[in-house]
């Protein structure tokens, strides 16, 4: 059973080395009177930035840290073996979260879906059809109340989450920027999702002018990912009773010390609301979601870019990539196709 180990715990930029590939073994079915249990091929791994905070032993997070000498764990894609639990059987298909290894034995494993909808890509379900992709609809339905005709700002707009709220904003008849950190990514904005304007924040010397070139009658919804300077120059740029949907901040996740917001006084005068939310709060929308997404994905309507590594050694590159912008679109990791 090849396993991705986490060595240590991490301060600054995540590093290949503080993860090892390893070979163990494993019994390939629920030991004998285990109840409740699942045994799992592991098929997709889903690569996320949330991921940074559990490589820490802080007190202030919200899953728990990784275990230096045990295997990642992450949200998966995977097969069902073996299984003592009423509710699975072998030859099911699931997502939930499950161990960075080939196989794995989950005793309790009550935080998975089963997998109903087998005639779209499988990957999806790391993705557009898992957990980023109910953090775009949670966020941005429930979240920002957009109304048609708003215009819509999304940071980190090619990953994982950011493609699907520009897509659900521009189905919603909104005016639609996204920034991004290459021009590739630039491309697929405007080529691909369809994003009315987009640009490369890399090479903008000037936040707070590019926001006012692409915004000039300003930003009622905000779609947060990154943080930082880019929120700075972003609350200068709020319109009167605009939304901030604080999904996160991925530019401070490998600062000891988290930069602070230099100017809030716009928040107040123009009655901006700002609200940071946990996709974890929302999956019981999980159906909903499905019953919107899966016609629309049919009809060509809504499209999603993933970036596949091959094969568990590549694991580690593909988390810590996440942190350069390395990923273009999605990042998972095939552990196998079958
Ligand atoms: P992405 O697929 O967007 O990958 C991360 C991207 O972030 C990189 O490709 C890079 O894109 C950008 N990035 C990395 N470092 C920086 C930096 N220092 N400054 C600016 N941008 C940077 O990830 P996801 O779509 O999975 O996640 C997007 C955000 O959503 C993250 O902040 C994540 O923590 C958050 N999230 C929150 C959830 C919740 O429940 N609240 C659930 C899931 C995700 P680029 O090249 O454009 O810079």
């Amino acid at each position: 059973n090849k396993q991705v180990i986490f060595k240590n715990y991490v301060s600054g930029l995540p590093k290949e080395s503080d993860m090892e590939v390893i070979e163990s073994s494993i019994q390939l079915k629920v030991p004998e009177g285990t109840k409740d249990a699942i045994l799992l091929k592991n098929l997709y791994l889903s690569c996320d930035p949330y991921m940074r905070g559990r490589m820490t032993n802080l007190e202030t997070l919200y899953m728990p840290s990784f275990e230096p000498g045990l295997p990642l764990s992450g949200f998966g894609v995977a097969k069902v073996l073996d299984s003592t639990h009423p509710d699975y059987e072998k030859g099911d298909f699931v997502w939930g979260i499950t161990g960075w290894e080939e196989y794995s034995l989950i005793t309790a494993p009550d935080h998975f879906f089963k997998i109903q909808h087998m005639d779209v890509p499988l990957t999806y379900y790391t993705g557009l059809l898992g957990m980023p992709g109910m953090t775009a609809y949670a966020g941005f339905y429930e979240v920002c109340s957009p109304k048609k005709g708003e215009y819509v700002y999304v940071s980190a707009a090619s990953g994982a989450v950011g493609q699907l709220v520009g897509q659900f904003a521009k189905l919603l008849g909104c005016y639609v920027v996204g920034s991004a950190g290459s021009n590739k990514k630039v491309e697929l904005l405007k080529n691909k999702f369809g994003f009315d304007a987009a640009f490369n924040y890399k090479e903008e010397p000037d936040l707070n002018a590019a926001l006012k070139r692409y915004f000039p009658e300003g930003i009622d919804i905000y779609f947060e990912n990154v943080g930082g300077k880019m929120l700075d120059s972003v609350l200068l740029n709020m319109r009167n009773h605009g939304r901030i949907a604080a999904c996160g901040m991925i530019s401070q996740y490998n600062l000891d010390h988290p930069e602070g917001v230099h100017n809030l006084v716009p928040v107040v005068f123009k009655r901006v609301r700002i609200e940071g939310f946990l996709v974890n709060d929302f999956f019981h929308l999980y159906p909903k979601f499905l019953e919107m997404v899966i016609p629309h994905i049919k009809e060509g309507k809504i499209t999603y870019v993933e970036d596949i590594a091959e094969g568990l050694e590549g694991a580690p590159a593909a988390l810590v990539g996440l942190f350069t912008g390395r990923n273009v679109g999605k990042q998972l990791v095939v552990v196998s196709r079958d």
